[in-house]
């Protein structure tokens, strides 16, 4: 099994396509800089990492963010989140 780091670095080389787009946000996210975009499937790996962050909308097509990350241990868990998202619907581009 790859290690988080390796999923990160891999993450790093997405072509643009794949990189999360702050103009197509699932309409629930709460604001801030983290987002999930409408390229969610919703595969629920992300869940795994941030639940403390990140779950289904109510009719569970996609995942958002019910709430933005505070310090250092909810930012790792954002970052694993998108580092492992397979279609790279997390941003952090978003609105601060
Ligand atoms: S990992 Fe990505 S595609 Fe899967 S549920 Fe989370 S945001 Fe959606």
């Amino acid at each position: 099994m790859k290690d988080k780091k390796q999923f990160r670095s891999e993450r790093l080389v997405l072509p643009d396509e794949l990189m999360a787009d702050k103009t197509q946000k699932v309409p629930e996210n709460v604001p801030g800089k983290w987002y999930v975009d409408d390229t969610c499937t919703p595969c629920h790996v992300c869940l795994d990492e941030a639940p403390q962050l990140l779950k289904y909308n109510e009719d569970e097509t996609k995942v958002y963010f019910f709430k933005q990350p505070e310090g250092a241990e909810e930012d790792d868990a954002a970052e694993r989140a998108m580092a492992i998202c397979p279609t790279g619907a997390i941003g952090k581009d978003g609105d601060e």
